[in-house]
């Protein structure tokens, strides 16, 4: 493929903060840009050079976007593979239509997996797909306790249930309103970490070492990123199963692969989670921590230039900014102390553009970078005190 190159524009479907962070990069590079977000004060529109408000499946909009756009990619999985494969008919679209929608369906997504699981070394946890009343009935005790997922739309621990019994099972089937769904057995984890992979037109990939995460109530809480964050030889095998998980599907694009620790018999072992077809949360450090973010990269692969293996200069630890942080013990709105917390030595604060703060809600983050170590848990620590999030970090 011949590279797109800069001063032309590049379309985004989806407007939230990972679109948002996408059009900084690729506006650095001297790209223009257009987002499609129905929403008029979504992150990205506002920073956008172009904003298409409509729906994700308006044809209209969709043929505006691909007017504007010379490649187009995404900032979530969930928008409709219709529309990627219409855009896909005029235009350069990485990640493609196909590798979205296994990302969008738990069911496909782990089919993939346990597809992949000879080539990657990795396989996903044991599960099970529940269709109907009699899945529940007949699910393996050996998947109990489990967690029961929707197969689609599910994010940040949402459509998920923690079940101990098939009574249970049958009774958060039904309050799942009766959608396809995967029983997945709970696994004793010991950790969790992702990785972070950019794979050209031409097949050719690089990465970013794993970065262990921890989750709070099922949503990113906080990204350590730094040499001894995991063992030196699950970080090359986490490594060695994304490259087959996208190798396997031809995947275009910036792909995040999420994975669980567990201790087995024989020493710490890699389980495969799911994977993101988009940059995301856990590789927000990159921005601040290597030479080249997850978003450079983002726009390297879809734009077919050179992409370089990313350098991280300095360790960093990442705390997401949830609205939460927003209220005061009485449940009065108001702002952190930003000021307070940039006095730190390698504060990187990254808000969104969000006006309306909610529980739950990314509204920002904050990567602590430093000389070693030391330096940046010290930041760190202090930050998550300062945040009201003592003990976090
Ligand atoms: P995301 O926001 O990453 O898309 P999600 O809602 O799709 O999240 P998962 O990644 O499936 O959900 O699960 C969220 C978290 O719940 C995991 O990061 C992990 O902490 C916990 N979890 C999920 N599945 C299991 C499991 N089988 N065993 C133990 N813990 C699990
Ligand atoms: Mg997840």
């Amino acid at each position: 493929m011949k590279p797109i190159l800069p001063g032309a524009t590049l379309g985004v479907m989806g407007g939230g903060q990972l679109g948002r962070m996408f059009v900084h990069a690729a506006q650095r590079l001297g790209y223009f840009t257009a987002v499609l977000d129905p929403d008029p004060h979504s992150p990205a529109g506002r920073v956008s050079h172009h904003h298409v408000r409509t729906d994700y499946t308006d044809a209209q909009g969709l043929a505006q976007l691909a007017q504007l756009s010379a490649a187009i990619t995404t900032e979530f999985e969930n928008v409709p593979a219709q529309a990627l494969e219409q855009l896909a008919l005029s235009r350069t679209v990485a990640p493609g239509a196909a590798c979205v929608a296994i990302a969008q369906d738990r069911i496909e997504e782990k089919a993939h997996f346990r597809a992949c699981a000879a080539l990657s070394g990795v396989d996903c946890a044991p599960y099970a797909v529940i269709r109907s009343a009699a899945d529940c009935q007949g699910a393996s005790a050996q998947l109990l306790p489990g967690i029961l997922k929707t197969a689609r739309l599910g994010y940040d621990g949402k459509g998920q249930w923690r079940v101990g019994t098939h009574e249970e099972l049958a009774q958060a089937w039904a309050q799942s309103g009766q959608v396809p769904c995967v029983l997945e057995k709970m696994l004793p984890l010991v950790a969790e970490c992702s990785v972070l992979l950019a794979r050209g037109h031409d097949g050719q990939a690089v990465s970013y070492p794993a970065q262990r995460n921890v989750h709070v109530d099922g949503i990113l809480a906080v990204t350590h990123a730094y040499p001894a964050c995991m063992p030196a030889a699950l970080v090359d095998r986490a490594e060695r199963a994304t490259r087959a998980i996208a190798q396997q599907i031809g995947y275009v694009g910036l792909l995040c692969v999420e994975f669980f620790v567990v201790q087995a018999p024989q020493g710490l072992e890699l389980v495969v989670n799911e994977m993101a077809p988009r940059p995301h949360n856990s590789g927000h450090h990159t921005i601040d921590a290597f030479d080249h973010s997850q978003f450079d990269l983002q726009v390297r692969a879809m734009t077919g230039l050179p992409l370089p293996t990313p350098r991280q200069h300095s360790p960093a630890i990442m705390l997401n900014l949830l609205g939460d942080i927003w209220f005061d013990a009485q449940g009065r709105e108001r702002s952190p102390d930003w000021a307070q917390l940039l006095a730190l030595p390698g504060t990187h604060l990254h808000l969104y553009g969000k006006t309306q703060a909610r529980r739950g809600r990314k509204m920002g983050h904050l990567t602590l970078t430093g000389p070693d170590l030391p330096a940046v848990q010290a930041s760190a620590r202090r930050c998550a005190e300062l945040l009201g999030l003592p003990g976090l970090a």
